[in-house]
């Protein structure tokens, strides 16, 4: 959930054509029409990243919105199966919090997703995931898209990718990172990782 306060204005004079804001925008709302950069109002959260990526040239200034919305996904679509399974599949509690900045749990995502968005700029649009820092809630992105028919990004390793048989867990059955077989920790730092040696 986002609550969207602003959106931001174009002084055409002062824009250089750089596209700096167009390639930081998370929702899509700028594009280029030849020289000057173009808003598309309806499509901005209000996120000033264009702002801060202006700086030089202080060509985008913030107004207030004349229509602050909150965006997020409607708590009855979390209900649906399809959206638990989804979770479930990217290793996700559906309310667990994956944007720390926008507080958007995983099943707002998965509803998303679910009632077909199939770009990262429209979910912003959706849920406001990905109108701050846009670096924590990347990998839950990365996996919730990897099961289901769009693929937002090349296959990478996450720790979603592990396979519930190989991944190591601890007596309480929470996921480890590093297995009870391994190397045991004598306290020493000497001894992990392992792949350092000693020193003399
Ligand atoms: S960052 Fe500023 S100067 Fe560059 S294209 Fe966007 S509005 Fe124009
Ligand atoms: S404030 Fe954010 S969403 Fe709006 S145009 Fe700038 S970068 Fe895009």
């Amino acid at each position: 959930m986002f609550k969207t306060s602003a959106v931001v204005a174009i002084t055409d004079e002062k824009c250089v054509g750089c596209q700096r804001c167009v390639s930081v925008c998370p929702s899509d709302a700028l594009a280029m029409n030849g020289r000057l950069a173009v808003l598309d109002e309806p499509r901005c959260v209000g996120c000033f990243k264009c702002v801060e990526a202006c700086y030089p040239y202080n060509a985008i200034s913030i107004t207030a919105s004349p229509n602050p919305t909150t965006l997020t996904v409607p708590e009855d679509d979390y209900e649906q199966p399809s959206v638990d399974d989804l979770c479930a599949k990217a290793r996700y509690a559906p309310d667990a919090m994956v944007c720390l900045c926008t507080g958007t749990t995983a099943a707002e995502i998965a509803a998303a997703i679910v009632d077909g968005v199939h770009v990262p700029e429209d979910l912003a649009l959706e849920t406001g995931v990905r109108a701050k820092c846009g670096m924590w809630c990347l990998q839950a992105l990365c996996a919730c898209s990897t099961h289901t028919a769009y693929r937002w990004s090349a296959p990478r390793r996450t720790t979603a990718s592990i396979p519930t048989a190989a991944a190591p867990t601890s007596a309480s059955g929470r996921f480890r990172t590093r297995s009870p077989t391994s190397t045991p920790n004598t306290g020493s730092r000497k001894t992990w990782p392992p792949w350092k040696t000693e020193r003399s």
